[in-house]
């Protein structure tokens, strides 16, 4: 057990602080339940300090060339990668996910601070022909501003470090309001960033009351662009917020994902892809399989190969050797998740493995497999959010199509299949920002991450992700 895990401050226009009111939160570790450290907790006093700072930065970074950005934000990655073993344990203690998860999550991190590092010298513009000799006409990108960003806990460092990293290599400023519950791991990430040579202001962190601090930052002339990333609920509250006051927005929201696994599909990688993801992060991420369909013709087969591998699960403290999925990340999802469960086998559902928490220390749940679940359950229309896999069969292609889309959330869906023609009739028919098929290919920097319907709009990661933080100005000019 690290012994040293640390208090984390406010990081306002350079400066570690706490907040002028002195107030602290409680962090706890969701594998013992034990206080493990401090948090400081910002009002508006502080947000102030942090707005003016950010603004004044903003007028120095925008005009850092994209050269001299680059060079900056990959000696960041270069200290944060340095120092990975460190974060990912303090991400364990904090989050609760398993050491090496948090390792790849903090190692990805610094390769997403490299790319966007590059992308951003490569923010061209263009020139268009005009109608008329002499006359020039320019589309230049020029980043947008101040952004306000809002970062939920499930993947501490991955959803601020996407936000960020773009935001940087386009030459805005942020302040960005972290996780409460896992504070320690972003606050490594500012800090690579501040030592690498970020000016002073350029990026603030900031943790507090959710609502106190969104419903302060998003209307403020100050801020430009707003990003979150968190529950489809609280991100049409910001988004409307946002609108009323002509804000840019992305909003990277809740997903319900349906993972089809056809009758000719290979039912062993099926089996052993889907349940790596289903149970990474005990269920925490929005892009889990949520809606298992299979194939009458496979069924079988399947649910037991699927069974086998929860029970095969090593459940426990992350910091352990051979831990495969850790506690849940708080004590608002353990009561989520039982009720979810509870629901679902009143309206008839089977469970066939799990289905009840892991002892009684700690926030671990069983990764549970059911089966017979009637679609006026719960977990069926509402993001479960958690290590529960609900498995239904299908007969056709048409009633599996109307059944992935039948929610109104469409971030992510996944596919199994042998045929070229499915995996293609799949890929168009599927109304989800993201579809992967036979293999999991979601979420590497390099590619744009993002729903439609209820699952949000716009696209962190590939050049979708740099282009959030740009806008775009024509200048029509006659006589050079
Ligand atoms: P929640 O909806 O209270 O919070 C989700 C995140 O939004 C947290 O990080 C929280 O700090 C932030 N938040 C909440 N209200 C806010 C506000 N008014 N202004 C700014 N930020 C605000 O729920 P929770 O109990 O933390 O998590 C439960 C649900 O949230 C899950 O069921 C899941 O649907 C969703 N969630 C989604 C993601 C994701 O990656 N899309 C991540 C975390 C949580």
């Amino acid at each position: 057990m690290l012994q040293d895990y640390p208090n984390t401050q406010l990081f306002i226009n350079g400066e570690w602080q706490n907040s002028k009111s002195n107030e602290t939160l409680e962090i706890i570790n969701p594998a013992t339940e034990e206080v493990i450290g401090k948090l400081s907790h910002a009002r508006k006093e502080d947000l102030d300090v942090a707005l003016n700072a950010a603004e004044n930065a903003f007028n120095e970074w925008k005009n850092v060339s994209a050269y001299e950005r680059s060079k900056i934000m990959r000696k960041a990655a270069d200290i944060f990668r340095s120092r990975a073993d460190y974060i990912a344990k303090l991400m364990t203690i904090e989050q609760g996910k398993p050491l090496f998860e948090a390792k790849i999550e903090t190692l990805g991190a610094a390769d997403s601070i490299e790319w966007y590092a590059e992308e951003g010298r490569r923010a061209y513009g263009r020139i268009i022909p005009a109608r008329a000799s002499g006359v020039y006409q320019f589309v230049f990108k020029e980043p947008v501003g101040v952004v306000a960003a809002f970062t939920p806990w499930n993947f501490p460092l991955n959803q601020v470090v996407k936000k960020i990293a773009a935001a940087f290599a386009a030459g805005c400023t942020a302040i960005v309001k972290g996780p409460e519950e896992t504070p320690a791991s972003v606050a490594e990430l500012i800090k690579a960033f501040d030592e690498a040579g970020m000016p002073k202001g350029s990026i603030n962190l900031v943790f507090g009351i959710p609502s106190e601090i969104s419903e302060y930052l998003i209307p403020h002339p100050i801020v430009k662009k707003v990003t979150f990333t968190g529950s489809t609920a609280v991100g049409k509250q910001l988004a409307s917020l946002a609108g009323k006051y002509m804000k840019r927005v992305t909003m990277e929201l809740g997903g319900h994902s349906p993972a089809i696994v056809c009758g000719d599909a290979d039912i062993d990688t099926a089996v052993k892809i889907l349940s790596a993801n289903k149970f990474r992060n005990a269920g925490q991420v929005c892009i889990s399989p949520t809606r298992f369909l299979v194939h009458d013709s496979v069924y079988d087969k399947f649910v037991d190969g699927f069974v086998k591998s929860a029970e095969s699960l090593k459940v426990g403290n992350g910091l352990e050797d051979g831990v495969k999925m850790g506690p849940l990340a708080h004590d608002r999802r353990l009561t989520a998740i039982e009720g979810f469960v509870s629901d679902a086998v009143e309206k008839g559902a089977k469970i066939l493995t799990g289905g009840k928490r892991k002892g009684n220390k700690g926030y671990f749940f069983e990764p549970t497999v059911m089966t017979n679940v009637s679609k006026d359950a719960r977990i069926m229309s509402e993001e479960p959010f958690g290590p529960l896999a609900p498995i239904s069969s299908f007969s056709n292609m048409d009633e599996v199509i109307e059944e992935a889309n039948r929610l109104d959330y469409g971030l992510a869906a996944y596919a199994y299949t042998n045929s070229a023609k499915t995996a293609q009739d799949l890929g168009a028919g599927i109304e989800s920002g993201m579809v992967s098929i036979n293999h999991h290919g979601l979420g590497l920097v390099d590619t744009p991450f993002g729903g439609v319907k209820d699952s949000g709009y716009g696209s962190e990661g590939g050049p979708e992700g740099l282009e959030a933080y740009m806008t775009t100005k024509f200048v029509s000019q006659v006589g050079l």
